[in-house]
């Protein structure tokens, strides 16, 4: 059985070995280390470039921190262009209307967006999109993305609204499942409603979920609930998700 967590922050954590030898131990054999910022992306990287077979690197300028760091955007944007080559996913991009209270702002992380969202259709690889209190808005960009270049989109952590995840389902668009789903019944209504092609699993460690510590292993967890909700098996749900990443990469699985 091989499971993989779709989105996480692998370069925050202080051993980063131990904490994939540890999500070994629970099957999740392959990790999507998403970047937010400059040294994030640089991080994520090195991280990749020598784990190969475990690692999934991807490179991305978070809207939140977009909007604090203006001065910085078109280094930071030439920087992941010229290293974009290396890049399995452009992520983790999007929006984020807590960070941007004004239109200005607003209208500031839609063009970083749309650089990046350009980038990821030159260099042909998927995204994986925040959207944070701007769900809609970000989905309609991901259809969008997926129309004009026929590349893979996976919102992150997108379990909030069925009539979303319905859109979803319709226009191809893959949809993450956290750790939330562990006890929150909303959530899981979400995600039973996610069309089983398009379902894929994340932690986004380490964010602690109500205060539990997390970490790319938890994925075992949420595929666990999945197969519990949905009357399926563990293995079953592992060849699933673990075949539509594959399918969302656009590449063969190994
Ligand atoms: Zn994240």
């Amino acid at each position: 059985m091989i499971l993989v967590d779709t989105h996480c922050h692998l370069e925050t954590f202080a051993d980063i070995d131990s904490v994939l030898n540890q999500a070994k131990t629970c099957s999740v054999e392959h990790v999507v280390a998403v970047s937010q910022d400059p040294s994030s992306m640089r991080s994520v990287l090195d991280i990749g470039i020598e784990r190969p077979n475990s690692v999934w690197v991807g490179l991305g300028l978070h809207p939140a921190w977009v909007v604090q760091n203006e001065n910085s955007l078109d280094l930071a944007l030439d920087w992941m262009e010229r290293h974009s080559s290396r890049a399995d996913v452009i992520g983790e991009i999007g929006l984020d209307f807590k960070y941007a209270d004004d239109r200005r702002q607003q209208a500031l992380q839609r063009r970083v967006l749309e650089v990046q969202l350009d980038l990821a259709g030159k260099i042909r690889k998927p995204i994986n999109l925040h959207s944070r209190r701007s769900q809609r808005q970000t989905l309609q960009l991901a259809i969008d993305f997926k129309q004009r270049t026929g590349l893979n989109a996976q919102m992150h952590w997108f379990t909030e609204s069925k009539k979303l995840v319905r859109i979803c389902n319709d226009e191809g668009i893959f949809v993450s499942v956290g750790p939330t789903v562990l006890n929150d019944e909303t959530v899981q209504q979400v995600a039973l409603e996610i069309d089983r092609s398009l379902l894929l699993l994340e932690t986004d460690s380490p964010v602690p979920i109500d205060g539990i510590e997390n970490f790319p292993g938890c994925v075992r967890q949420v595929a666990q609930t999945m197969a519990k909700l949905s009357g399926s098996e563990l293995e079953d749900v592992a060849a699933q998700t673990t075949g539509n990443f594959f399918r969302f990469l656009g590449v063969d699985q190994p």
